[in-house]
């Protein structure tokens, strides 16, 4: 029997705001442990906690992006659980009113995007563990997918996709080394053709897209293996581990959470007005998709260049400015994709000066070949093209005085190879087009001489 795998994520995000979600400390990652901490953050009895409107604001932006239907009225919730690391012993989330509904990632549904506030971190040493509060209270937006992944290269998909609409929007930097963009997966197996979902294992602890997809790949055969043989899957949350490749339980069904959700007493609800509305919308940016397609028709690229280009706004950016200056913006892209891509970081070139080298090279000033000799010394040194082809003696004779002198010799020296022309060898000008350019020790545009020649011969 074949089965197929159905994948669900929950994606948690820090918000890039400069304070908390609730107080007014500062987000910072890699400070002084509990630096960054006040009484609202701690959980002290008796504070008050003050809404973030930059984090709303950043999660309405997420979700119009993302095609979501925004809630013009949602509330805050407590999600009540013991946790170390959460000295309220509550959190403050979003229950049955998010602020996002709907929406997708590519061809992949969102169910919903809430708002909450991160816990702390805990570190564990070789004899005690810590608690670091300068965490608790980030912004924390969960966005939710639809179970509608079945594959972990789709789960791979949906996170780059993603990702960078996030950074894109600049709603958060999306470093999962740091811990701003976290994955949990949920997934199941069934038989192909059956409706009915299989019991789901929750998967945590994966630290990139990649760990993803190998966590995935990995669970979804384990699940299928354990039903060849007849085992029943049960529902569990189960860890992986990057470095032994398995993943192993962390907890089943009977330990799962009853979070008592209730209303937060000390929070206003959140009503969104028609104008504060209008004006995140127009904070909308353009997304890699239609970035991508018009890339396609204003630039006439290929779509694979389009989609290399824009997988990096730097990038994509950095095109665009070369080749709003330049004729040939096919050749921009080649020269981006093939010479400047894998060293982008180190990049000393400034758009419009490779638009000034291609430009050289499309009069027919250098050769494409000196090109990357001119585009090496450029990367190296900063100059200009046109002062690296002036020092190098570079620039191809193009001067059709000139060229006509060196046709002339080239002409007069090989009588054999005219009369062979004119009777009807057409390849013999290749030949006489060769001893002009050796004429010129290797300067002569070799279009240039051709059309002369050609003229010459005809005439
Ligand atoms: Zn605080």
């Amino acid at each position: 029997m074949e089965y197929e795998a159905v994948i669900g994520l929950e994606v948690h995000v820090q918000l890039k705001t400069h304070s908390k979600m609730f107080c007014g400390c500062a987000t910072a990652f890699g400070a002084e442990p509990n630096t960054l901490v006040c009484p609202v953050c701690l959980g002290y009895p008796g504070v008050l906690p003050v809404m973030n409107a930059e984090a709303v604001r950043k999660t309405i932006l997420s979700g119009l992006m993302l095609g979501c239907e925004i809630a013009r009225f949602s509330k805050w919730d407590r999600k009540n659980y013991f946790y170390p690391d959460m000295p309220k012993n509550y959190q403050i989330s979003q229950y049955d009113l998010p602020l996002c509904k709907g929406g997708r990632v590519g061809k992949f549904g969102i169910t919903r995007i809430h708002l909450e506030e991160d816990v702390a971190k805990s570190f564990h040493f070789a004899e005690t563990s810590g608690v670091d509060f300068n965490r608790a209270g980030t912004p924390l937006m969960e966005i939710v997918s639809e179970p509608d992944m079945r594959s972990p290269e789709d789960a791979f998909a949906y996170l780059t996709a993603l990702k960078e609409v996030l950074i894109g929007g600049g709603v958060s930097d999306c470093d999962m080394e740091k811990g701003q963009l976290r994955c949990d997966a949920n997934v199941s197996v069934r038989p192909v053709g059956e409706k009915k979902f299989g019991e789901k294992v929750e998967i945590k602890n994966m630290n990139s897209i990649s760990g993803v997809r190998r966590a995935l790949a990995y669970e979804i055969q384990r699940q299928i293996a354990a039903v060849k043989r007849g085992e029943t899957i049960v529902q569990e949350t189960r860890r992986w581990d990057d470095d032994t490749s398995v993943t192993s339980v962390m907890r089943t069904k009977e330990h799962a959470h009853d979070y008592r959700y209730f209303p937060e007493p000390d929070l206003m609800p959140v009503e969104v007005s028609a104008a504060w509305l209008a004006e995140i919308r127009r904070a909308v940016p353009e997304l890699p998709e239609a970035k991508r397609r018009r890339f396609v028709a204003h630039y006439g690229l290929p779509e694979y260049d389009a989609e290399v280009l824009v997988a990096d706004a730097s990038v994509a950016a950095y095109y665009e400015q070369a080749a709003a200056g330049s004729k040939n913006p096919k050749a921009i892209s080649n020269w981006v994709m093939t010479e400047l891509l894998a060293k982008f970081a180190e990049n000393t070139i400034a758009p419009a000066q490779l638009a000034e080298l291609v430009a050289a090279i499309d009069a027919g000033q250098i050769s494409g070949k000196q090109g990357k000799e001119v585009f090496a010394e450029m990367f190296a040194t900063g100059k200009n093209a046109a002062v690296i082809i002036q020092e190098k003696g570079l620039a191809q004779l193009s001067d059709a005085g000139a060229l006509e002198g060196l046709v002339d010799q080239a002409l007069a020296a090989n009588p054999k190879s005219v009369a062979d022309f004119k009777a009807g060898n057409a390849a013999a000008i290749n030949f006489l087009k060769g001893q002009v350019i050796k004429l010129s020790k290797g300067k002569a545009n070799p279009q240039l001489a051709g059309e002369i020649l050609a003229r010459k011969l005809q005439g």
